[in-house]
C-alpha cells in the first residue's frame, strides 16, 4: 500500500536533491539555482574500490567519507535564509533549528571521526591526527582533501555531490521544524530518532505494513529469517485487521516470530493533524496486544511521516509508548530509486553516521533485494541490533 500523500509530500523535497551535479567548488550564491529536474542522490561507491567487510577497511572508508561531509556541511552551512527558501520551495525558515541541527552534526561528525580513527596509521592520507574541535577538523579535512590519491578524485566528487543533496534534504527538514515535525528534532525526552545508538550499532525498521498473504512482508520476514536479523515492523492498524480477516491470530504470530511489531498508528496520516490521532493509537496499541504475543509487541510508536503533535509527549507517555522515528531513510518507496541505489546510498550514509536506525517499507519489494547486499558488504564490522534491545533504550 502506498499513499499518496507521501508522494505529494516527498516529491516536493526531490529538487533539492539534484545537488548532485553541483561542483564542490560552485560558489555558494549559485546554490538557490540548483533546483532541477526530481533527482535523487545516488553515490556510487564502486569508485571506492576498497572492501569495507573488515574493521580496519570500514573504518578507512568511514573516516575518508566523514573528511568529504563535513567539507560539505562547511559549505551548505553557508546558505542563507533566501536561498534556502528557493533552493528548498519553502515559505519560511526556522533558522533556530537549521542551528540546532547543523550543530548536532557538527558534533556527531567529530564524534564519529574520533571512533573512526582509533586504529590510524600515520601514512594513511585519511588519518589527520588527533582531532578534538570542529574547527581542527575542518581545516584538517580540507589539507587531506588536497591529499586526496589521484584514483579516489571521481569517488570523492560524487560523495561531496551525495553529501551536498543529502544535507539539503536534512537542512530543509530542520527549517520546516517544528511547523512540519519530522524525524529531525525531538519534541521531549520520550523520542528517539537513532542518532544517539552506540558505535556502529545499527537496527532496522519496517513500515506501513502489514501486506496481504503472501505479499512483501511475508517475503521481507523470510529474508529476515535467512540473513538471522531482526527488524521492528511498524504496522498500520488497518492494514493489520484487513488480514486478520483472511488469516488466524496464530499464523500472524508466527509471521513475526523472533520479530517485533509496534503502532504506525490506525491509518496512513499525519497524526499531527488528525483530530482521531488518540484514538488511532488506541486503536492499533489494543488490536497488536489482542493479536500477537507480549514477546511480538513492543511499546514503541512511529508516527506517519514523523509527523505527530508538539505537545502530545504526556499522551503517549500515558499510553506508555515510545515516539520511535529514524535517521537513515532508504527511501525505498521512491520509483525513481533502484535497488542498487538504495545498497548504495545506506552503506553511505553508514560509513559517515556510524550507527543509526534504517527506515524501510515491507509493502515494497526493493528492501528484500537490497538489504542481503548490505549486509553481505558490511560482514560482521558493524552490529545488527536486537529489536527487542530497543525496549531498553
Ligand atoms: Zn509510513
Amino acid at each position: 500500500m502506498f499513499n499518496q500523500g507521501r508522494l505529494k509530500q516527498v516529491t516536493s523535497a526531490l529538487p533539492i536533491m539534484a545537488a548532485l551535479c553541483v561542483s564542490s567548488l560552485a560558489p555558494l550564491t549559485a546554490m538557490a539555482d540548483y533546483v532541477g529536474p526530481a533527482v535523487v542522490a545516488k553515490a556510487n561507491r564502486q569508485l571506492w574500490g576498497e572492501t569495507i567487510n573488515t574493521p580496519a577497511g570500514f573504518d578507512r572508508a568511514s573516516r575518508a567519507s566523514i573528511l568529504v561531509y563535513i567539507l560539505a556541511l562547511q559549505d551548505m552551512q553557508r546558505l542563507s535564509e533566501a536561498e534556502m527558501l528557493t533552493s528548498f520551495k519553502i515559505k519560511s525558515v526556522n533558522r533556530a533549528s537549521v542551528e540546532k541541527w547543523l550543530g548536532k552534526e557538527y558534533g556527531l561528525s567529530l564524534l564519529n571521526y574520533q571512533r573512526a580513527s582509533t586504529n590510524c596509521s600515520v601514512s594513511d592520507w585519511t588519518c589527520i591526527g588527533n582531532v578534538t574541535t570542529i574547527d581542527d577538523l575542518e581545516k584538517k579535512a580540507a589539507d587531506a582533501k588536497l591529499r586526496t590519491p589521484p584514483n579516489l578524485l571521481a569517488w570523492r566528487d560524487n560523495l561531496d555531490n551525495f553529501s551536498r543533496a543529502y544535507i539539503a534534504e536534512q537542512l530543509r527538514l530542520a527549517a520546516l521544524f517544528p511547523k512540519v515535525s519530522s524525524e529531525i528534532d525531538f519534541f521531549n525526552e520520550n523520542e528517539w530518532n537513532g542518532d544517539a545508538f552506540s558505535d556502529r550499532q545499527f537496527y532496522l525498521s519496517f513500515d506501513d505494513g502489514p501486506t496481504g498473504t503472501q505479499g512483501n512482508t511475508d517475503e521481507t520476514l523470510g529474508m529476515l529469517e535467512t540473513e538471522k536479523k531482526s527488524a521492528v515492523f511498524f504496522v498500520l492498524g488497518e492494514n493489520l485487521q484487513a488480514r486478520l480477516k483472511k488469516a488466524d491470530r496464530e499464523s500472524l504470530t508466527e509471521l513475526y516470530t523472533k520479530q517485533c511489531v509496534a503502532s504506525h498508528g490506525w491509518e496512513h496520516q499525519s497524526h499531527a493533524k488528525w483530530n482521531e490521532w488518540q484514538d488511532s493509537i488506541k486503536r492499533t496499541q489494543s488490536l497488536l496486544n489482542e493479536t500477537l504475543s507480549k514477546y511480538n509487541v513492543v511499546p514503541l510508536f512511529r508516527p506517519p511521516y514523523g509527523q505527530r503533535k508538539d505537545d502530545s509527549g504526556e499522551f503517549f507517555q500515558s499510553q506508555s509508548l515510545h515516539v520511535a522515528l529514524w535517521n537513515l531513510d532508504s527511501q525505498d518507496w521512491n520509483s525513481h530509486v533502484t535497488i542498487d541505489d538504495i545498497t548504495n546510498r545506506m552503506i553511505t550514509l553508514m560509513l559517515i553516521k556510524r550507527h543509526g536506525m534504517l527506515l524501510f517499507h515491507d509493502v515494497h519489494p526493493k528492501a528484500k533485494a537490497a538489504l542481503p547486499q548490505i549486509f553481505k558488504e558490511l560482514g560482521s564490522t558493524i552490529e545488527w541490533g536486537d529489536c527487542h534491545q530497543l525496549t531498553k533504550l
